[in-house]
C-alpha cells in the first residue's frame, strides 16, 4: 500500500512540475509574440506615415524554425543552403525571416530589449533596401546595428544602463567578416543607443568600418573601468517619440 502511495505521490509531483514548465513556456511565447506584434505594428504605422516609404511595400515578417526549408526564396543566399539557418532579411522578396531559436535566445539573453535588437536590426535592412542604399559591408551591418539601437530606445524608453551594457555585450560576441568585429558592432549599437556620441549616417558607419581599431575603446566601457572622452557611461540613452521615429527614418 505504501509503495502505491509513493508511486502516486511521485507521479503527481512529476505531472505538476511538467505542467508548470508548459505554463511557463506558454507565457514566454505569449510575451514574445506580443513584442513582435507590437513592434511590427508600430514600425508599419511609421512606415506608412513616411512620405517616401509609403510608396513602397513594407516588409513582411515570417517567424519559422531554424530547420524550416525555404526553397528559392532569396537570390542572395547560398544555393546549397536549403534551410533558413538564421534570422535574416531577404531583399528580393522584402521578407524578414525570424528564426524562433534566435528569437528565444535574444529574449533569454536580454528580455524584451534583446528581442527588439534582433527585430530592429532586420527591419533596418529593409529600410536600407527601400533607400536603395549602396553602403558596402561591413558598414551596412554596422548601420543596421546602429539603427537597431535607435529603435530599441524608442520602444524601451526606460531601458537602464545595465540592460544597455548587457545588450552591447551580446553584440561583442557576434563579430564576422560581413558584420564587422564584435567591438565594431558594440560601438555601432552603443552609438544608436545614444551612449556614444554620433549618428548612424553612411559616412560615420563607413568610417567605423574602415578603422576597426577605433572601436576597441568599447572594451573599457564593457569592463566599467573607465570611460573615454566620447563614451559616457553615465549618459542617459536617447528618448525619442514616435513622431521622431518617423522623422529620423532617413539617415
Ligand atoms: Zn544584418
Amino acid at each position: 500500500m505504501k509503495k502505491i502511495l509513493y508511486k502516486f505521490l511521485a507521479f503527481t509531483f512529476l505531472t505538476s512540475s511538467f505542467c508548470s514548465k508548459i505554463k511557463a513556456d506558454e507565457n514566454k511565447n505569449k510575451e514574445i509574440f506580443g513584442i513582435i506584434e507590437n513592434f511590427t505594428e508600430i514600425m508599419g504605422k511609421a512606415w506608412m506615415k513616411d512620405k517616401f516609404l509609403k510608396t513602397i511595400r513594407m516588409p513582411q515578417t515570417i517567424l519559422l524554425d531554424a530547420n524550416s526549408r525555404v526553397y528559392g526564396s532569396c537570390s542572395q543566399r547560398d544555393k546549397n543552403l536549403k534551410t533558413i539557418g538564421g534570422s535574416s532579411y531577404c531583399s528580393s522578396t522584402n521578407t524578414i525571416f525570424l528564426v524562433k531559436e534566435d528569437v528565444d535566445l535574444f529574449y533569454e539573453l536580454n528580455d524584451s530589449s534583446g528581442l527588439l535588437y534582433l527585430l530592429a536590426h532586420e527591419w533596418s535592412h529593409s529600410l536600407q533596401h527601400a533607400w536603395l542604399s549602396k553602403i558596402p559591408h561591413p558598414a551596412k551591418e554596422l548601420q543596421a546595428d546602429c539603427l537597431a539601437g535607435r529603435f530599441v530606445t524608442m520602444f524601451e524608453e526606460n531601458i537602464d544602463r545595465k540592460k544597455i551594457l548587457s545588450l552591447a555585450k551580446i553584440s561583442l560576441h557576434m563579430g564576422s567578416k560581413i558584420h564587422g568585429t564584435g567591438n565594431q558592432r558594440a560601438y555601432a549599437l552603443l552609438t544608436g543607443l545614444g551612449v556614444i556620441d554620433g549618428t548612424c549616417s553612411i559616412p560615420k558607419m563607413k568610417d567605423l568600418a574602415k578603422k576597426p581599431g577605433n572601436a576597441n575603446k568599447v572594451i573599457s566601457l564593457m569592463n566599467l573601468r573607465s570611460a573615454s572622452n566620447d563614451i559616457n557611461i553615465n549618459k542617459s540613452p536617447h528618448k525619442k517619440s514616435f513622431g521622431e521615429l518617423i522623422e529620423k527614418f532617413e539617415y
